[in-house]
């Protein structure tokens, strides 16, 4: 069983989708790790480390010679597996919903594509969540960039010189990273406020001692679809969460959006004339900016002026924070082939839960219900 390991080559990328620690346990299970020269550079881990931690290194052809499975942060492009075996799974993350022609790709190479955002949301798939573990380090990122951005305090200071105010703090969608990030801005000493579709996070912000800032006035409103994600909600709640968002953002300093709902553009949060009605030096990151953005005007990697607000917004946030990125990405990855693992066969052998819920393609087609529909 050979897993090769690639530099990942989308601009920007840093990440590593193993570390020394998961390729010691790999190696455990019986595995050979094969890893392309430099991939973990970004995420200051050297060849070197590699090599210590038992695998070997080489150029991407080397690396890929034969493998059984290939690991990535992003899907490589399937010219770099040429030499991979036959049916070779390569673990990732593909964004499927949005590169149709890559997963095709893949197919028509007779690769075995498994789409790590596609996780089923299950308690025992936790472990193996990269967009958990990914979102909360970007929930945390957004946070401190904002603060970073934000040319006066987060926490209420008093001097000799006179108090400073404590920044107000307002977060909209309530998921993994927004959670991390009330938990950020709180420890920094913020005054927090935060919102959601979903009525269940209500008591998860009070817990984290931030407020709830929710639309009442609107009746029927859950907005939990499947797994714990989002729906898309009507146009009535659209219009009376408008009118909320606008009364509240006004009197706010950052803003932190991480609305999201799978497989559509991400739900546009903050019009310009909300924007407008912001104090100057206000910041606002928008965490869904490569989605299609929260924010209107919002553009990935260039910090946008208007109206005297710095709107933020990466295209990779996690990716920002590349060696804990890493790290946790790595283990979910392990987490995933580790529990499938067959000892007598000498490899994973995946169920019909999870292993359909990620496969894209197999024997040439693609084979997931979800790209299906
Ligand atoms: P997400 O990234 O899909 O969306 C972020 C947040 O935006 C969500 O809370 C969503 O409700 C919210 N949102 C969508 N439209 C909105 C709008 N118009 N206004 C305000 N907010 C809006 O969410 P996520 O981080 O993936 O988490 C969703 C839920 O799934 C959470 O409850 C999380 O705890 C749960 N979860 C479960 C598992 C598991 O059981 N394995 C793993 C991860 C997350």
């Amino acid at each position: 069983m050979r897993i090769a390991v690639l530099t990942e080559r989308a601009s920007g990328e840093e990440r590593v989708a193993a570390t020394p620690e998961t390729v010691k346990k790999f190696i455990a299970l019986g595995a050979d790790l094969a890893i392309e020269a430099g991939a973990g550079s970004g995420a200051s881990i050297s060849d070197q480390a590699f090599v210590d931690a038992g695998a070997s290194v080489g150029s991407a052809a080397d690396a890929c010679k034969d493998a059984d499975i290939v690991l990535g942060i992003q899907a490589p492009d399937p010219v770099l597996l040429a030499g991979a075996k036959p049916g070779a799974w390569v673990a990732a993350t593909f964004d499927p919903f949005r590169n149709g022609d890559l997963v095709q790709s893949y197919a028509k190479q007779g690769l075995e594509a498994l789409s790590m955002e596609f996780m089923p949301r299950i308690t025992r798939a936790q472990s193996m969540d990269v967009l958990s573990s990914q979102s909360n380090l970007a929930g945390y990122k957004a946070v401190i960039a904002s603060a970073d951005a934000y040319g006066r305090a987060f926490p209420m200071m008093m001097t000799a010189a006179g108090t400073v105010q404590a920044a107000k703090v307002f977060v909209m969608g309530v998921g993994v990273a927004g959670l991390q990030a009330i938990a950020t801005a709180k420890r920094l000493g913020a005054q927090v406020s935060a919102t959601d579709v979903r009525s269940a996070t209500k008591e998860q912000i009070q817990s984290l001692g931030a407020k709830p800032i929710f639309v009442e006035s609107v009746e029927g409103i859950e907005g939990e679809g499947s797994g714990g994600y989002a729906t898309e909600m009507s146009e009535e709640y659209q219009k009376a969460q408008a009118e909320l968002v606008s009364e509240h953002i006004a009197k706010q300093d950052i803003v932190i959006t991480t609305a999201l709902i799978p497989g559509r553009d991400a739900p546009r949060l903050i019009s310009d004339a909300q924007i407008a009605s912001m104090k100057d030096g206000s910041v606002i990151f928008d965490l869904a900016v490569s989605q299609g953005g929260n924010v209107e005007g919002s553009r990935p990697d260039t910090p946008v002026e208007k109206h005297g607000v710095t709107i933020i917004g990466y295209s990779n946030t996690a990716g920002h924070l590349a060696a804990d990125a890493s790290a946790l990405f790595a283990r979910n990855l392990f987490n995933f082939l580790s529990a499938f693992w067959d000892k007598d066969a000498g490899k994973p052998v995946l169920d019909e839960e999870i292993g359909d819920a990620v496969r894209l393609t197999q024997g040439g087609k693609v084979v997931n219900e979800r790209l299906k529909g």
